[in-house]
């Protein structure tokens, strides 16, 4: 992914400060209030406006007066629960990544979106620190990958959310489909599949036509024998099974089966399906598949990013979820698969609540559907 330099910078200055600092121009951030740098010398919890004056700082490429618009940030607010709401204003259609920092040293990506116009994030991880930065760069790519940035040793893997149990990772050039279903429409937009991962057989997270359609031509596929079994006889050839506890390294990636299954009903048996942990560029994450909070997961350990299924009756209830991530620890979860059998979808703002933030995990909710 090649990015084009076209940043556009805020004043932002601390009351005290006498002088602009270039490192300090460029981005647009907020603190708390008697701790290090407040950008608008306004209390915490009230807007914090961004005044939009671009200033050129050495950053290249972008130019005063050049005929494009460039996005702003039009809001930065800290939330009641300390976390930060970003509202980012640019052309519709332009795709943009915003980066983050908590010590104006070392910049890391955080998300990277298509501009809706006005597009808002929340960011769940300034709840821990405070103070936080933000920066937006244009990204030239004609089809990248967007959503949520992480850093690893080998580049950021980025998080892409489809629908249910189904989304896309990206990382070192490399695409990683998670159980791909509902027809090729929903992917059209999206790279082709180097590698897909499946979970188990169910409807909702198996679908052959789904997996024709978004398969590169030198695609691997990691499955349960199940899942195995309901592929066609093509797919097959490019297909590998990984019962609970095998694992493959494959793309430069590590990939570990680990057991998902019921414990209060007999809607996944013990044995059939896979949760996976990936290991992409040292970071660990954990996808989930359709479990309960079987010993196994609650024994989990060093996981950075973790998917957890919850929903009603088939995986399992949000506090039970919440109750398993608070003793396996990752330091992101991520709920997925949370539509119920009924069609209503779990409460995660009660799990986020019953997650908590003193165990220093941070609950990311984004749109699955
Ligand atoms: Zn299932
Ligand atoms: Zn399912």
């Amino acid at each position: 992914m090649s990015f084009v330099l076209r940043p556009f910078l805020h004043r932002c200055l601390a009351p005290e400060q006498k002088e602009p600092d270039a490192a300090l121009e460029a981005v647009f951030g907020v603190a708390e209030p008697g701790r290090g740098h407040n950008c608008s010398g306004m209390k915490p919890s009230v807007i914090l406006t961004a005044l939009a004056v671009p200033v050129l700082a050495g950053l290249g490429g972008w130019q005063p007066g050049s005929a494009e618009q460039p996005g702003r940030f039009s809001l930065v607010q800290r939330t009641l629960d300390r976390e930060v709401a970003v509202d980012f204003t640019a052309p519709a259609g332009g795709i943009w990544r915003v980066d983050t920092t908590s010590d104006l040293q070392g910049w890391e990506g955080w998300v990277s979106f298509t501009s809706a116009g006005v597009t808002r994030h929340l960011d769940s991880a300034a709840a821990y620190h405070p103070q936080r930065f933000y920066r937006a760069i244009e990204v030239a790519s004609a089809t990248p990958l967007t959503g949520d940035h992480f850093a690893t040793q080998t580049g950021d893997a980025v998080i892409h959310p489809v629908n249910h149990a189904s989304f896309v990772i990206g990382w070192d050039h490399r695409v990683l489909y998670v159980d791909p279903v509902g027809g090729a429409e929903r992917y059209r937009d999206l790279p082709r599949a180097d590698l897909i991962l499946l979970t188990h057989e169910h409807g909702d997270h198996l679908h052959t036509g789904t997996i024709e359609s978004v398969r590169g031509p030198d695609v691997a596929i990691v499955a349960s024998q199940a899942a195995f079994n309901g592929l066609s006889p093509g797919l097959k050839t490019s297909a590998q099974v990984l019962t609970n506890g095998a694992r493959a390294t494959l793309l430069g990636l590590t990939v570990e089966a680990v057991p998902a299954y019921n414990l209060t009903t007999s809607n996944h048996p013990k044995g059939n399906g896979n949760g996976y942990v990936l290991t992409l560029g040292g970071k660990r994450l954990y996808i989930s598949g359709d479990t309960e909070d079987t010993p196994e997961l609650r024994a989990l350990r060093d996981i950075d990013i973790a998917f957890v299924a919850m929903n009603v009756p088939y995986t399992m209830a949000v506090a039970k979820a919440a109750s398993a991530v608070r003793e396996f620890r990752p330091k992101v979860v991520y709920p997925y698969h949370y539509r119920n059998a009924d069609g209503t979808f779990a409460d995660l703002e009660t799990f986020k609540w019953q997650v908590g933030t003193d165990l220093g995990i941070e609950v990311r909710l984004r749109k699955w559907y």
